[in-house]
């Protein structure tokens, strides 16, 4: 397969973002991380001072900001109207409203839109793609080549973010136990907005391959998406029923 378009969904804090980049290192595919972007809508809505609860005046006002990310999975910026929020969209205020904003059907549709273009584009330049998010294998990319669900359980998601986060903000690269039950706490509720929504909920897709990351080291998960392409994404999964 020259040009492989590969979709991977899954919920907060799972290892798809490492992953997916992973993965597209490894094979010189484009990076579209969907969820900067829903990050920078939200991000663009509260500096407007947005209610992103007020999903009318979401709708309404979802197809003004410019959101522009970077493909390359060694680089993936994020830039709103030129800016570069790719540190902005990682905050706080942001992670606790992004569910909200993301479950408006006009900002979906727009940014669904968007997502595809950027798939046009690497493949023709005769590029492929790894796509990840919550909804690529079953509405964004349903012909995709191959469709990872990748999960892990929740004390492992959350260990990963609270370190993620910690990292981020240079405060060390151990977190305590109450980091971790706050973040398991923060992430369980936007998994549970994520698949409860009405429109495009975070689902496995019948044909996903499911992946299991909680004691797999990163290279391993790489390996398994590496290898489910390699035995035909889709058609390996049926077998694996
Ligand atoms: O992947 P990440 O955690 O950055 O995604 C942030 C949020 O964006 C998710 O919790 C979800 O609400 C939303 N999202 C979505 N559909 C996608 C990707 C992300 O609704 N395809």
């Amino acid at each position: 397969m020259t040009a492989p378009v590969i979709a991977i969904d899954g919920p907060s804090g799972s290892g798809k973002s490492s992953t997916s980049r992973g993965v597209a290192l490894r094979l010189g595919l484009r990076y579209v991380d969907t969820g900067a972007m829903y990050r920078a809508m939200t991000w663009w809505m509260l500096h407007q001072g947005i209610d992103p609860s007020d999903a009318a005046t979401v709708a309404a006002r979802c197809a003004e900001p410019v959101i522009d990310i970077d493909t390359d999975p060694a680089d993936p910026r994020v830039r709103v109207d030129d800016q570069d929020v790719s540190a902005q969209i990682r905050g706080t205020e942001v992670g606790a409203a992004v569910s909200i904003v993301s479950s408006v059907p006009d900002v979906r549709q727009r940014l669904v839109t968007l997502q595809r273009d950027l798939v046009r584009d690497a493949l023709e330049s005769g590029i492929g793609v790894v796509v990840e998010g919550r909804d690529i294998g079953t509405v964004v990319l349903p012909d995709a080549d191959l469709k990872v669900f990748l999960t892990a359980d929740a004390e492992a998601r959350a260990r990963r973010r609270a370190l993620e986060d910690a990292q981020r903000q240079g405060t060390g690269d151990a977190v305590d136990h109450a980091a971790v039950t706050q973040t398991e706490e923060h992430l369980r509720s936007r998994d549970a907005l994520d698949t409860g929504r009405a429109v495009s909920p975070l689902r496995a897709a019948d044909d996903a391959v499911h992946i299991d990351g909680t004691h797999l080291t990163l290279q391993q998960v790489v390996d398994a998406v590496v290898s489910a392409l390699g035995s035909g994404g889709a058609s390996a999964a049926e077998s694996r029923r």
